[in-house]
């Protein structure tokens, strides 16, 4: 199946991920026909409403049963049981696909439901999004300039690879390919400490007797920070609980460095200050 030949598309999740996708699908005429399936009805009859599908299925079965690729846009501890209900309608010349955060988890999830990794799955995830959810923050652009990593195994059948990749591409995206291992580490440093600092300085600062004096003098620095604090709580717990083992690893190593930075501050040691703020000066400025 060749790009241009995706007859019918399906989102599951029609969310900020899900609806983004289908919106860019439908827009740049990747594929004859987009539809969709949320599990709050109020979601999907929105999707239909703005335009994003083009109708919404009364449930996954039937939505499985008109599609030809499958896209799972839906928060990672959710893979499983939608796998699972829509199995029946499931068949091997499908393209199954995801967006998920957590890539060893969707796996485990398919390995769980089919009892083996399907030649016809190909897992993914693009490296954008924002603080928002929801379908009515949906945006074709999302993936415009941003890199969508794809995690195929020895047993991805090549055709299914291509035809996500090209997607992906479609959309405007650059496509990067990395173990499911790797993957996981990688985010674990990049996207998911940071977004486990923003929401624990956030909500220790929100418990503080003062906290509507400290919001209210809040600057840019503040705002720039913490603005992923404002991210979906549902999501956010999956990808903890998920990808536990690469998240603990960094956490230890950057609680073991806070740490000597709180050392440094009560001892007055100005010189190891110094040092941490020139070196992580210096790498911020080199990768931007
Ligand atoms: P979202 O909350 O905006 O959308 C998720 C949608 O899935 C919701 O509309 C919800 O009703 C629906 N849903 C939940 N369980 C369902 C089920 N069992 N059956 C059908 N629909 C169900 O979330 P999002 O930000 O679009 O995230 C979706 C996926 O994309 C997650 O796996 C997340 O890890 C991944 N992702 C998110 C971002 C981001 O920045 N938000 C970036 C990259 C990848």
């Amino acid at each position: 199946m060749l790009q241009s030949q995706v007859k019918c598309l399906a989102v599951v999740g029609l969310g900020l991920i899900g609806g983004s996708l289908a919106k860019a699908v439908k827009e740049r005429g990747l594929a004859e026909k987009v539809i969709g399936y949320d599990r709050r009805d109020t979601e999907a009859a929105l999707a239909v409403r703005m335009g994003v599908v083009d109708e919404s299925a009364p449930d996954l079965v039937t939505l499985a049963s008109r599609a030809d690729v499958i896209v799972l846009a839906v928060p990672v501890g959710a893979v499983a049981p939608v796998l699972e209900e829509m199995k029946p309608a499931l068949r091997s010349d499908h393209i199954l696909t995801d967006v998920g955060s957590v890539k060893g988890e969707i796996e485990k999830a398919f390995v769980s439901v089919f009892g083996e990794m399907p030649a016809n799955a190909v897992l993914g995830h693009p490296i954008a999004g924002s603080e928002k959810s929801g379908v009515q923050a949906a945006n074709s652009a999302l993936f415009e300039n941003h890199k969508t990593i794809l995690t195929p195994l020895p047993v991805t059948d090549s055709q299914a690879l291509g035809v996500v990749a090209a997607l992906w591409r479609g959309m405007g995206a650059e496509v990067l390919f990395m173990s499911v291992a790797h993957h996981d580490e990688v985010l674990a440093a990049t996207s998911h400490l940071p977004h486990l600092i923003a929401f624990s300085l956030v909500d220790t600062l929100a418990g503080a007797d003062d906290n509507k004096e400290i919001f209210r003098y809040a600057a840019g620095g503040f705002r720039d920070f913490t603005r992923i604090a404002a991210s979906d709580p549902v999501m956010w717990r999956d990808v903890y609980l998920t990808n536990r083992d690469a998240v603990l690893k960094v956490l230890n190593a950057f609680d073991a460095d806070l740490k000597k930075l709180r050392n440094a501050i009560a001892d007055g040691d100005g010189q190891t200050l110094l040092g941490v703020f020139t070196r992580a000066r210096a790498a911020r400025e080199h990768f931007t």
